[in-house]
């Protein structure tokens, strides 16, 4: 049942590609200022639901309802300017631009930009994101001097400079040392605190359900259970989907 602190609602959402279905008529909500963890097999479509609800694409059939309103078929730009921002499994920095200008120019199309009032200190705002995701060492080089987890951070610090309510997070901790996978976990967790809502897709279990508040698991595009972690780790249901069958 929908919630009035929802911050985003996916009702019978479906996406085909072609015979493929990628995402099989998925419901669920996100409640305002948790961290959803968003968990499947490879393959089990949940970075086509990530496009279908940053605007990437449309789904083939259903609703996607943000902050209460209806925002299927919304273009992504759009969607941005109403704080809503995503992160992409396949980093996408501008490669001839320094750390601070990717994260600076990120900031352009942010919704302070649009509306309200035009920000002059995109350099200091763009500073203290590279500070807040540990990136203040490397702020000065190319994407391509990065070591992989500074280039997610990056990837994450450009999300953060559209100033965003809901963030998608996809797949943040592949190929992660633990270290770094806590590092990353800490970076969340703030982020949380500072009150924005997360939704962080991870293939494996076991390293997101430290973090999240919720879980929502699908397996072939459906969803095969949803509950708190300790519900989700005692799922026989969602052990089969990770055992194969
Ligand atoms: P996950 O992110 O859970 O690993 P995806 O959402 O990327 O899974 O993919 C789900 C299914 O949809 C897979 O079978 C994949 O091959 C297919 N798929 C994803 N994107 C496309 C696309 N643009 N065109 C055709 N098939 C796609
Ligand atoms: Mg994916």
């Amino acid at each position: 049942t929908a919630r009035t602190d929802d911050v985003l609602r996916l009702e019978n959402v479906t996406k085909r590609f072609g015979g493929v279905v990628a995402v099989d008529d998925l419901s669920f909500s996100v409640h305002d200022g948790e961290i959803l963890g968003f968990i499947g097999p490879n393959g089990a479509g949940k970075s086509t639901t990530f496009n279908c609800v940053s605007g990437a694409f449309p789904p083939t059939d259903g609703t996607v309802y943000y902050q209460g309103e209806d925002i299927t078929g919304v273009p992504q730009y759009a969607l941005v300017e109403r704080g809503l921002a995503r992160t992409y499994q396949t980093f996408r920095p501008l490669e001839d631009r320094t750390v601070l200008e990717n994260v600076s120019l990120s900031m352009v199309p942010n919704k302070l930009f649009s509306f309200s009032e035009f920000r002059t200190d995109v350099e200091d705002r763009a500073r203290e994101i590279c500070q807040q995701v540990g990136l203040t060492e490397y702020m000065h080089q190319m994407p391509d001097e990065l070591p992989h987890a500074g280039l997610l951070r990056l990837e994450v610090g450009r999300a953060l400079g559209t100033e965003p309510d809901l963030l998608l997070v996809d797949e943040p901790f592949a190929g992660l040392t633990p270290e770094e996978v806590d590092r990353t976990a800490t970076l969340f967790r703030s982020l949380r605190e500072d009150g924005m809502t997360l939704i962080v897709i991870d293939h494996n279990m076991h390293g997101l359900l430290d973090l999240v508040d919720r879980v929502v698991v699908i397996s072939f595009g459906e969803k095969i259970a949803e509950g708190t972690p300790d519900e989700i780790r005692n799922d026989p249901t969602v052990q089969e989907a990770y055992l194969g069958g």
